[in-house]
């Protein structure tokens, strides 16, 4: 019998987070779940035997590392690395202040850093180990008034494809899957911010975001889910340095 592989989710209390855990727990793979609050993570894990909960803030390097050292003590060394945490807001760029500037790319690009860093090094040396980003379409084309969350997620894209190829040669792949408009808490928080800022009802406002996926719905969080465990399953050995968009049909 093989030992199961082991994956670290972070952001895997809701949303894409959360369904890539399932997904993953389903396929027979031990996973960690990570966020800052315990409760909708021991949610998660109570959903299937396989999942875990930890609380851990991917901003904070001393706490990934608590993370790291707790999860692989239990079970054994991470196989899968899928850096999901992030946080959106929005204001024209004139307005977006330093703070929220700030706030943004801690989560979205320090936070992914932070989170794959530990994994690097022992994935490199056993020759096997699967980097999976979740960045946006975001991370590949330009969108008004998210500066810091496009800037973020462009930074996103970056940090995958020097990994990919600083690690290229080590039977480790490093890539990132870019969703369009997915129906998460994330997007439901956009819409209360389009409605709060410009007096649309919440109606005209959801319209706005299922339009903008070009094939006119919303994403789904298990189609992140699948695209997550193609990369992650042995077929995709020779995927690597690749930013997967799932958009309903974005074109740049
Ligand atoms: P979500 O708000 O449900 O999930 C984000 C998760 O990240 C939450 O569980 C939150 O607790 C966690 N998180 C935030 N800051 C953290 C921190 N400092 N440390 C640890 N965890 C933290 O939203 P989602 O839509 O599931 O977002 C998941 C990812 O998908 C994000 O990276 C987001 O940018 C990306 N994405 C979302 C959409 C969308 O339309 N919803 C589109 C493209 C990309």
């Amino acid at each position: 019998m093989t030992a199961s592989r082991h994956a670290l989710v972070t952001g895997g209390g809701s949303g894409v987070g959360e369904a890539i855990a399932l997904a993953l727990a389903e396929a027979g793979i031990d996973v960690t779940v990570c966020g800052r609050r315990a409760e909708p993570l021991e949610k998660v894990s109570a959903g299937h035997a396989r999942i875990h909960a930890m609380t851990a803030d991917v901003t904070d390097e001393a706490s990934v590392k608590a993370l790291y050292e707790t999860a692989e003590a239990e079970r054994g060394p991470f196989d899968i690395v899928i850096a999901n945490a992030g946080i959106a807001s929005s204001a024209p760029a004139h307005r977006t202040t330093l703070e929220d500037w700030n706030r943004i790319v801690d989560v979205n690009l320090t936070g992914a850093f932070l989170t794959v860093k530990p994994a690097l090094q022992p994935m490199a040396k056993r020759g096997s180990g699967r980097i999976v980003f979740i960045a946006s379409v975001a991370g590949l084309r330009g969108y008004a008034y998210v500066a810091p969350y496009v800037a973020s997620k462009h930074g996103v894209i970056g940090l995958m494809r020097a990994l990919s190829v600083e690690l290229v040669k080590t039977g480790v792949t490093v890539n990132a899957i870019c969703p369009g408009y997915v129906e998460t808490e994330m997007l439901e928080e956009s819409i209360a911010r389009v409605v709060e800022k410009t007096g649309r009802s919440r109606e005209e406002a959801r319209k706005g975001f299922i339009e903008a996926n070009p094939h006119g719905r919303l994403i789904k969080p298990r189609e992140v889910a699948a695209a997550a465990l193609w990369l992650v399953s042995p077929e995709a050995a020779s995927v690597t340095g690749q930013s997967i968009s799932i958009s309903g049909g974005e074109t740049w």
